[in-house]
């Protein structure tokens, strides 16, 4: 059986409005890195709750781990990290540590509490991240880049097999964002982690994802930089030198 982490089929998804998501199908093989890019309001968070179950799809299929999604119930293998930070309450006064604890108790049954490899996982995590030093800070102080890291800190910690991010940089400089985009490539590298990566920065993710999704309503490109920049098609949309810039290979 072919180890697809995800896959769609022709999947359509509308709102009031209308069809926002028509017949896209692709699949994500274990492993991959996939920068998810497309203008504004082109569909691409919409893709993206429809793979976790957040949005109805209208027709069309998706699957997580070979499974359909109407049948899908190992949640613990998807770590989610969702495009608003005003999801967490500033005044939450809960430290890094704490916040980071909150993923691993999430799927625990009662009584919840963290066990001492639990605890030395948080540490070893942390450490790797950055953001030992932190610990102990209550979220509300941190700046924005910090926050993040916390935020990917509690979505990895459970070791997931897929980590969806919606966006996890829109209010980071372009320094931070490199650094979170190549953290996040060391997370995929070394843990395995297959990756996908909703993003603004369609000219720098070619240097840290393997494979672009193009998205645009329907799918517009979906393949390796290498094909991307020798795409015909993408040339008509995006120009021989920005292709060639976005593909960061030769
Ligand atoms: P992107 O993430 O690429 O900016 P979205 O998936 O958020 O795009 O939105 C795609 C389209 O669907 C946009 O036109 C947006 O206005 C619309 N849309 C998004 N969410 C909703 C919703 N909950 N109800 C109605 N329309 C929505
Ligand atoms: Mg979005």
């Amino acid at each position: 059986m072919p180890d697809k982490v995800v896959s769609t089929q022709l999947l359509t998804c509308s709102y009031r409005e209308g069809k926002v998501l028509e017949d896209v199908s692709f699949q994500v093989e274990r492993g991959d890195y996939v920068g998810i890019v497309g203008p504004n309001g082109s569909g691409k968070s919409t893709l993206i709750k429809a793979l976790l179950g957040l949005v109805t799809i209208n027709s069309g299929s998706a699957a997580l781990f070979n499974t359909s999604l109407a049948q899908f119930r190992e949640w613990h293998k998807v770590g989610y990290l969702p495009q608003s930070l005003h999801l967490v309450n500033p005044v939450f006064p809960a430290t890094v540590r704490e916040t980071v604890g909150l993923g691993l108790l999430s799927l625990k049954r009662f009584p919840k509490r963290l066990s001492r490899a639990d605890n030395d996982n948080i540490s070893i995590l942390l450490d790797e991240l950055g953001i030992s030093d932190l610990a102990h800070k209550l979220i509300g102080e941190l700046s924005g880049g910090q926050l993040q890291r916390v935020l990917l800190a509690r979505a990895i910690v459970n070791n997931p097999e897929l980590l969806v991010l919606d966006e996890p940089t829109a209010a980071l400089d372009p320094e931070t964002r490199g650094r979170f985009y190549a953290m996040i490539a060391e997370i995929n590298r070394s843990r395995g982690v297959t990756v996908l990566l909703v993003t603004h920065d369609s000219g720098t993710i070619g240097e840290y994802a393997s494979k672009m999704l193009y998205l645009d309503k329907k799918l517009l490109f979906y393949g390796s930089f290498d094909e991307f920049c020798c795409s015909p098609e993408m040339s008509s949309l995006f120009g021989e030198h920005s292709q060639h810039l976005m593909c960061h290979r030769h």
